[in-house]
């Protein structure tokens, strides 16, 4: 079986070139052509030895998912539907700013964790998306954007809040980040690479000891009860042990905040007394708050928060000493707002028939 190149971080390169006898700096030289450049075939890694391009061939591909459609919208929002095989689609978003390029990356073809007021979680859940996949968004949309072409660089930010839980799919999602942040890859600053998770605190410890980067997590709610509703995994890790982990991660983290990313919920989450819980429930942790309008789908049983309500809201959490913006919807013409990520996936956990009351399972490698 051939190897894919893009399933390997700069350790897994040097010890496939190993294996092959070859010396580090030809993983090194590798590892530049298929990321910096973008390159897909051997033959124009021009400074690789004809024989060994030979080789590469033979034991190797470079196998990004293929794009499926490119949909731009007014504002210059891109949202991109990269197959995944079997009849499985996920989205990547690229959203310009004036300072920024940020692209938002998806990590898992569905998502087991069922949010309540989340598209994603609505499809169900299909599988892990693989190293190659996750890392190949990047690649894919440098192209599709013509960056690759014009040999620019401006994909300076990337977000996992994409379709999936990024913290559920662990294993590949590290070697992922591993390559963001390489200089031989991506070379993307630490604090421009942002994990968003609904709160899976074993991940996030481990996360803190294996590559620290900006984390934000999914709060939506300011006290059990509620949360439990909202997003199930609270359950399993309720918000005492969420603050706590929050905390430890502060003490690795390369920012000096947790981002709590909040959707504003008419008349769910959203009063005066739920930002005031709010603030309480976060004393200890340095923070700032995202609220995010909510994004509405087909028969998703919310609605949004008015803007005065959101502006409230935002004010009485800074009138609490906690920095609050509020999200901008980007690239709604073409449904690419955030929880909008639908995607394509096969569903293979039987959701109509499990019980909704059921804490769902998170597998985790040790
Ligand atoms: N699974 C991760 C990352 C993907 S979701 C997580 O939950 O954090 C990215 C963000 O979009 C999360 O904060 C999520 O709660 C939010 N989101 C989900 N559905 C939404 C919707 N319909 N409207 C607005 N935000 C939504
Ligand atoms: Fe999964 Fe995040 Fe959606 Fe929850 S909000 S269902 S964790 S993608």
């Amino acid at each position: 079986m051939t190897t894919n190149l893009l399933n390997l971080d700069a350790t897994g390169l040097n010890d496939f070139f190993a294996q092959m006898g070859e010396k580090p700096f030809r993983a090194r030289q590798v590892l530049r052509w298929l990321h910096r450049a973008g390159e897909e075939d051997f033959d124009a890694m021009s400074d690789i030895a004809k024989s060994l391009r030979v080789k590469l061939k033979e034991k190797a591909c470079i196998l990004a998912p293929a794009l499926l459609s490119d949909h731009a919208a007014a504002d210059g929002t891109h949202k991109f539907l990269c197959d995944v095989g079997n009849g499985n689609a996920v989205e990547t978003v690229f959203i310009p700013e004036e300072d920024r390029g940020t692209l938002c990356v998806s990590t898992q073809a569905g998502c087991a964790l069922d949010c309540a007021f989340c598209s994603t979680g609505k499809q169900g859940f299909n599988r892990n998306l693989t190293v190659a996949e996750i890392v190949g968004q990047l690649w894919l949309a440098n192209r599709a954007l013509g960056f690759v072409a014009r040999e620019e660089r401006l994909i300076s930010n990337v977000v996992l809040m994409g379709m999936g839980e990024p913290l559920a799919n662990y294993e590949n999602v590290l070697p992922a980040l591993r390559l963001m942040l390489d200089d031989n890859a991506y070379g993307l600053s630490r604090r421009r690479v942002t994990v968003s998770t609904s709160g899976i605190v074993p991940a996030i410890d481990r996360l803190g000891q294996d590559c620290p980067v900006a984390l934000a997590v999914s709060l939506h709610a300011p006290n059990n009860a509620l949360r439990d509703r909202l997003v199930p995994i609270n359950r399993k890790y309720p918000l005492a042990v969420l603050m706590a982990a929050c905390r430890r991660y502060l003490a690795v983290a390369p920012r000096d905040f947790i981002t709590f990313e909040y959707v504003m919920l008419d008349q769910v989450n959203d009063r005066d007394c739920d930002a005031q819980e709010l603030l309480k429930l976060t004393r200890d942790v340095p923070c700032k708050f995202n609220l995010i309008p909510f994004n509405p789908f087909p028969h998703s049983g919310f609605r949004r928060s008015s803007a005065t309500r959101v502006r409230r809201f935002a004010e009485i959490l800074m009138t609490g000493g906690i920095v609050t913006t509020t999200r901008r919807t980007r690239g709604e013409d073409i449904d690419a707002a955030c929880g909008q990520l639908a995607g394509q996936v096969l569903d293979r956990t039987n959701r109509v028939t499990r019980s909704r009351e059921s804490v769902p399972i998170v597998e985790m490698t040790p």
